[in-house]
């Protein structure tokens, strides 16, 4: 590992502790046959991995798609008495810009305009062989390691080489993959090649030249127990929002309590940024699109649709909820469009301007930020996800979820979600602003069928959108990568020791 010694400063990928969660909870969710199949594979996958541990790699621990799917699914793996772990690598700011480049490459945009070049891979490689030499736990013969996304791919060889069997799973994609998105495949296919398994959340984002035999299909998941989607009874949505500032109405700061991810108790403290004319009236029919400060999330074209094509005597009211890029410093492009959407919704007529509220969520806490899109996705009448792009799109199952009818195009993994008039209604052109704003009138004007669409969109997520499922799929998936190494090196012992507090590490 000479190469690290190109590295300027000590890198220190860090464990992060998850309290093991019980299984027991999806009882309150899923349909009995579900909990038994849950319960089934729980059994087999303990016998399977123990003595084995599933490590899980990637480059965050706080903020995020990735972050939203690992603690769950670590959490109740180590619920259901697996030894899962959960590493975060480090890096230094050029590998970061290397990995953002990538990242924006494989959506097929050039991001920085930076080359993904020699020096990029010397880079890439050196932070990666820092990380593994100073990695916290040992890997061992018979364990399991899931490489999530391109910044910890690089690591599969060595992995490999410590015997464990290596999955990657990538969590981004595009339905169609321009010059730009197959030559960062170029760039990581030797990284990645060496994995057993390769786990992309749609059939349309595998990657030309894997070998397709070991391709397998994961989609995403939410977690129905998170802040961001528990159950949440009327008053404590109304006082949710009330304490934001998102709707008329007094609350106490603080009246409002939850549990936090981490099973500890918090409360709904801090106040919304708003850019609106007056306070969203308590009983007005809301559309809501909850989406970060991004192009591709197109909030000028959901607050220009919403002004220009639904009908004032609706008398719906539309909230576009972000994240407060204002607080945080490292997001100019998210400060930039919202600085323009402000600019779009003062360049309405009043009357339409009148109804259109632009909401910056509190990032301080990232649980009382989760519980406040909750309340509002309950809160609204219609949810819509307009984007011009989108992987997969946690936000249309987040709102499914709570049995909202949700407007989105039909691009993506919105695709696998919605099915079209029956569990919300897809948009063959996201651009198409008359479009968007008629299915919107569409569903405020007909309470039956936005409730009907709203029902059978939660039944839909029940079945193959809650974290439940990603776990049957991962076990399902690591049962049978484990016996094909059986079968072609027969004489692997599966090493045995004893659970994760022996060797030490948290995770
Ligand atoms: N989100 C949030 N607060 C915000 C805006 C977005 O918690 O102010 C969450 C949203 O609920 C979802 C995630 O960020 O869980 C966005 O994931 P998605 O797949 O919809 O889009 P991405 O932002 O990854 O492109």
């Amino acid at each position: 590992m000479s190469s690290a010694s190109a590295v300027p400063r000590t890198i220190a990928p860090h464990d992060v502790v998850m309290p093991p969660r019980s299984n027991e909870r999806f009882r309150e969710v899923l349909a009995p046959d579900r909990m038994e199949a849950l319960e089934r594979a729980t059994e087999q996958a303990r016998a399977l991995l123990d003595g084995r541990v599933v490590w899980n790699v990637n480059s965050t621990a706080k903020g995020g798609g990735v972050v939203e799917l690992l603690r769950p699914l670590v959490a109740y793996a180590r619920g259901a008495g697996v030894d899962a772990r959960w590493v975060v690598i480090d890096g230094t700011p050029e590998f970061f810009t290397i990995t953002k480049r990538i990242h924006n490459h494989l959506h097929g945009t050039q991001g920085d305009g930076g080359a993904l070049d020699d020096e990029a891979r010397r880079v890439y490689e050196s932070v990666l062989a820092a990380n593994l030499a100073a990695f916290p736990g040992e890997i061992r013969p018979g364990d399991v390691v899931i490489l999530h996304d391109p910044q910890p791919a690089g690591m599969a060889a060595a992995m490999k080489a410590a015997g464990a069997a290596v999955i990657w799973r990538c969590h981004v994609g595009v339905d169609e993959p321009n010059a730009v998105v197959r030559a960062t495949w170029e760039f990581l296919r030797p990284y990645v090649a060496p994995a057993d398994l390769y786990v992309f959340s749609r059939a349309a984002f595998a990657w030309d030249g894997l070998d397709r035999e070991r391709v397998v299909v994961i989609p995403p998941s939410i977690d129905a127990f998170s802040p961001k989607n528990v159950d949440l009874d009327d008053d404590t949505v109304r006082a949710t929002l009330a304490i934001a500032g998102l709707v008329a109405g007094s609350a106490e700061p603080g009246s409002v309590t939850f549990e936090r991810a981490d099973g500890t108790p918090g409360r709904v403290e801090r106040r919304a940024r708003l850019v609106e004319d007056a306070p969203l009236p308590p009983d007005a029919a809301v559309v809501v699109q909850v989406s970060r400060w991004d192009a591709l999330k197109d909030p000028i074209g959901v607050v220009r649709g919403f002004a220009e094509h639904v009908p004032a005597d609706t008398c719906a009211h539309l909230v576009y909820a972000g994240p407060d890029v204002e607080a945080v410093a490292d997001d100019p492009e998210g400060l930039r469009m919202l600085r323009e959407t402000v600019a779009a919704r003062e360049a309405l007529p009043e009357e339409a301007r009148a109804r259109v509220h632009l909401a910056s969520l509190p990032m301080e806490d990232l649980d009382e930020n989760a519980i406040m899109v909750n309340a509002l996705q309950r809160h609204a009448r219609v949810i819509t996800q307009k984007s011009l792009a989108e992987g997969f799109g946690l936000t249309v199952a987040e709102a499914m979820w709570k049995a909202r009818p949700v407007i989105a195009p039909r691009i993506g993994g919105i695709q696998e979600q919605i099915v079209d008039g029956d569990s919300g209604v897809l948009l063959d052109d996201p651009r198409d602003l008359a479009a968007f704003g008629a299915a919107m009138t569409g569903l405020l004007d007909d309470a039956p069928r936005a409730e009907r669409i709203g029902r059978n969109a939660r039944e839909r997520v029940r079945a193959r959108f809650l974290n439940a499922r990603t776990l049957l799929d991962y076990f399902e998936a690591i049962r049978r990568l484990l016996d094909d190494r059986e079968r072609s090196v027969p004489t692997t012992p599966a090493r045995r020791r004893a659970p994760a507090a022996k060797s030490g590490a948290a995770g």
